[in-house]
Parts: structure tokens; sequence; C-alpha cells
């Protein structure tokens, strides 16, 4: 078997996927995108593609993972390893087609039965915070996240402190002692302004405090973890073991790497055996597309230290599209309870919706984050 055809699709709201074909008629998906940086990493799958791919047999994934991540000398970041994500996640979907057989059984079998899932609530500065989280675990929900604080001090005040202490308290009040809710930093704060942040939520019992500080301050992270009883997670902008590694030596009790950021099912698979050898959970960083949602929950059902998943159904970026629009038989991304069922197709487990995405090809406006700055005028961390 060969890959024949290779094509990228750039979709509302924000994502890119890869279609990779072969001379047998499989055809296996990809969504290899940097959120907001989509025609950047672009460019990059069509190279490795057009370098390594093209007229090779797709089923030497391992192979192929060696050469597009370390065969063009300089390696790494969010693009090159976004680009090398994609791909692998097309050419893992090629082989389960092939052997017949969903990724997670390839990978070793499943562990679980259902996957635990949760949903975000608030966006960035939540007016009814309340009424979503009720919303949600009305649904059937067991878990949201939200942001901890909108734009905020590197330092926080004590009025941003207890504005923290109000939305947890929130959560733990609508969610009761069984529920769990996540709170989401995005690197605001400085490492002694973590410090502080995350004793304001001490009480509130958050299942975790996602990146208490950027990701370039990771070796500073074991300050914030031995600071507090909160389990500590990150990983959403590291890409690779190594990367991984120092958070990790740090302490954290959770690591968060995308499938479609940290080089694909490869790769993450192995970020999160490693993470099992010190003792921590992972749990897939996903505010992306069906194919990100369909590969990580492939390694979900077969990795032992799996905690929950993220997803973006109904998440506040998806403005105009969502993620079931492009999903031939949406049934397998149904909530049960706030969980996913098992996927039994072969490959990633979903049907792409092609006409779908071919129809919304190019009709996506630029997605960029909001650009934030302090009350003096300066650069804030959005
Ligand atoms: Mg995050």
């Amino acid at each position: 078997m060969k890959i024949t055809r290779f094509e990228t699709f750039a979709v509302p709201p924000r994502w890119l996927m890869c279609r990779i074909e072969t001379d047998d008629g499989l055809v296996g998906w990809g969504e290899p995108v940097v959120e907001g940086r989509a025609d950047t990493v672009r460019t990059a799958v069509h190279e490795l593609a057009d370098q390594f791919l093209i007229g090779a047999d797709p089923l030497r994934v391992e192979d192929h993972w060696q050469l597009m991540t370390k065969g063009s000398f300089y390696r790494g970041g969010p693009v090159l390893s976004s680009a090398v994500a994609g791909l692998d996640q097309a050419l893992w979907d090629i082989a389960g087609q092939a052997y017949d057989a969903p990724v997670h059984q390839l990978l070793g079998g499943p562990v679980r039965e259902r996957v635990r899932a949760y949903c975000w609530v608030g966006g960035d500065e939540p007016a009814e915070l309340r009424d979503q989280i009720a919303e949600q675990a009305a649904a059937g929900f067991t878990a949201v996240k939200m942001n901890g604080a909108g734009r905020t001090n590197r330092l926080p005040t004590v009025a941003e402190l207890d504005g923290i202490a109000a939305r947890a308290s929130v959560a733990r009040e609508v969610l009761g002692p069984e529920g769990d809710f996540a709170v989401d930093f995005h690197g605001r704060f400085t490492v002694a302004g973590a410090v502080r942040a995350a004793a304001a939520l001490e009480p509130y019992g958050p299942m975790f405090v996602e990146e208490p500080v950027l990701p370039e301050y990771t070796h500073r992270i074991g300050r914030v973890v031995e600071s507090t009883t909160t389990p500590v997670a990150t990983g959403e902008r590291l890409y690779s073991r190594t990367e991984v590694l120092p958070a990790l030596r740090s302490g954290v009790a959770v690591v968060q790497p995308d499938l479609s950021h940290a080089g694909g099912i490869s790769e993450s698979r192995r970020i999160a055996s490693l993470a099992e050898t010190f003792d921590a959970l992972v749990a897939p960083h996903c505010p992306l597309g069906p194919i990100a949602l369909a590969a990580s929950l492939q390694l979900a059902f077969c990795t032992p230290n799996f905690l929950i998943q993220e997803q973006s159904i109904g998440i506040h970026y998806n403005n105009g599209s969502e993620l079931l629009d492009y999903v031939a038989d949406p049934e397998v991304f149904r909530f049960h309870a706030g969980h996913f069922a098992r996927p039994t197709l072969p490959g990633l487990g979903v049907r792409i919706d092609e006409k779908a995405v071919r129809a919304a090809d190019g009709s996506a406006a630029s997605w960029h984050n909001p650009v934030w700055r302090h009350g003096d005028g300066s650069f804030a961390e959005w």
C-alpha cells in the first residue's frame, strides 16, 4: 500500500484537517493545527507530506514519525510538532482501517469501557457561571472546567483573589461534593502570584489547577506544586516527552498533552507512559475539532493513567460552527451521563463528513485569540 494523495482543509471555527489517501482506497484523517496559526501549520504539513509521505507505505507509522520529527535537522515547537501530530493521526487512522481495528486496540486494547469528559463553562469573564454549571450538571456532566480569572495582575490583588475564590465557591456549591471542577489560569500569574491563587482555591477542592504559570517557567512550577494541596496540571503547550519531563520532575499531578500539538497519538501515548512512571495522570487537552477528539479518545481508552477528557462541544470558541458539523455519525460523540462510549469503528473511530469539510474549506475567517492589555497599557496574558 502506498500513499497517493494528500489534501488539507481549513474549516470554521479555527481548524485545519488533513486527508491522506492510499492506492488501496483507504482514507485517513488528521487535525494538524495551532489555534490562530492554521495557515502556518498548513504550509508545514504540506512540506512534510511532500517530503516524507507521498509514495510511502502508510503502515510504517513509527518510522514516519521519526523522519517527520527528526529528518529535517530542525525540530520541535508548536508548528512542526502540530504538523507531525495531524499526520500521525491520519496514519493511525489508515492503520486501524487496514487492520480492521480501532486504534486503541492496536495500542494494547481497552483498559476502560467509558471515558469521562468535562465541558467548559464561563468563558474568560463569566457573568452567569452558576447557571452554566447547573445546566451542564443537569445534562449529566460530573465535571466542568472554567477560567479561574479573567484579565488579571501577574501578582493578584486581594480583590482578584476574592474573585477566584468566589468562582470556585459557586462551582462547589452547584456541583456538590461528588462533582469536580478544574480551574485554568492560562499562565496569567507569576510563580509567586500562582502560589497565592492556588491557596485561594484550596477550600473548594478543585480537581486540579491548570497552567498556574506559563510553560516557559516550568522549571519553577515545583514551587507552586509544593505550596498547595491542590493538584497542579500543565502541558497543553509542551510538545514532547523531553518538554514534559521537567514538569513531572517538579511534581505536577496531571499532564495535558494535546493530541494535535504534541506529536499526535504516537508521542502523546509515550508522554502518558512517562507520566505513569511519576504516578501522574493524563488529561488530554482538546479545545479542537472532531478528529483531535477522536484521536484523544483512542488514547484515553488504552491508557491506564488517564484522568478525564477535554472536549469542545459547545465551547465558547466555536462561534458559527460546531464539532458535530463535520461528523457523518454524531452518535460516536454522544454523551452518556458525561461520558463517551468506547468507539468501535476501525481507525480513529469517527466517520468524517467529507462533503461538509469540502464545502466549509476556505470559509473560515482567520481566528486569533484576543490580545489583552493591563490597565497601564502593557501586554497581559490571555
Ligand atoms: Mg488550558
